[in-house]
């Protein structure tokens, strides 16, 4: 794959690219990044961009004499001629570049090439040879952790309701204005009250889902700027575990869903009541799914409560 064929290198764009070259071309930094490559002849590892010698990518720890090199793909063997390292660049470096140039030249004074031997890239320190699962383990490896992912799966609520909540941390509920955004449907604007429908008017602002924050008393819910904050809501006493209240959250935000599905697909109209009594069914039907009778218990008294109101 490397080389220069017709005067350019791997990694390199033309107009002429097919769409499939395209987005080929667009994995390459991806692949580099997450394998390393032990040094052979040079001929399949990119000077700047592939892990071969130090602790990064030359790239990375030289910018500023990247920004001079006119063949910013080029392999490493392309950089070594008659036992010497030639660096294509322009000319008149900047004192950061020079500077640089001396500590790169300086680096790769000991590195021999190996002509005959070809270069062995893998992923990880033992050079594991790559493959999709080694890719997805690295890939999930260089991903932040993820705060909110505990509120969304350690939940007693069923998968789909699961999901259902992962889309809405994504931003990814298909509401009128993500649809619109997608070109699916051709206005933003919610069935129900005519405002701007992003997920979180849905989901906390829309006077629908108004009236059942209302009636189970979360006043403040309306306010928030985003649905995370439910969380910090003081509605829940201290006994609540933090999957209590996730499953509790989880079923209200689900049947706000559901009740604006119902205006928007079936053209009902369900009231704060029809709603309520939705959460309070799913929740009696959830607590089963809870192992702490604890948690059963105060699901069960949240549950009474609220019938109460
Ligand atoms: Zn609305």
């Amino acid at each position: 794959m490397y080389g220069d064929g017709a005067g350019r290198d791997l990694g390199d764009t033309h107009h002429l690219d097919t769409a499939i070259w395209t987005t080929l071309r667009q994995l390459i930094p991806n692949f580099q990044r997450c394998t390393k490559v032990h040094l052979g002849s040079g001929q399949f590892t990119s000077f700047w961009f592939d892990h071969w010698i130090g602790p990064q990518p030359l790239a990375d720890l030289f910018p500023a004499l990247l920004s001079f090199c006119p063949r910013p793909n080029i392999t490493v063997a392309h950089a070594y001629l008659q036992d010497q390292w030639i660096i294509p660049l322009h000319p008149r470096l900047t004192s950061v570049a020079s500077s640089q140039l001396s500590a790169i030249l300086l680096a790769l004074a000991d590195v021999p090439l190996l002509p005959h031997v070809p270069d062995r890239r893998g992923i990880g320190v033992d050079l594991q040879p790559f493959s999709s699962w080694g890719f997805y383990l690295w890939h999930m490896e260089q991903r932040p952790i993820d705060g909110f992912a505990d509120c969304i799966w350690s939940n007693a609520a069923i998968p789909r309701c699961k999901h259902f909540l992962w889309l809405v941390h994504h931003n990814r509920l298909p509401s009128a204005a993500l649809l619109h955004h997608r070109c699916i449907v051709e206005s933003t604007l919610c069935q129900y009250c005519g405002a701007y429908e992003d997920q979180d008017h849905l989901l906390l602002r829309c006077p629908l889902a108004r009236g059942l924050l209302n009636y189970i008393g979360w006043n403040i819910a309306p306010h928030l700027t985003s649905f995370r904050e439910l969380w910090d809501l003081p509605y829940f006493s201290d006994e609540a575990s933090p999957r209590t209240r996730s499953t509790i959250i989880t079923a209200v935000l689900w049947n706000v869903w559901k009740a604006r599905n119902s205006v928007v697909f079936s053209s009902l109209f369900p009231t704060a009541d029809d709603t309520g009594l939705a959460i309070l069914q799913d929740l009696r039907l959830w607590s089963i799914r809870m192992r702490s009778p604890s948690d059963k218990a105060y699901l069960h008294e949240w549950c009474s409560a609220f019938d109460v109101n």
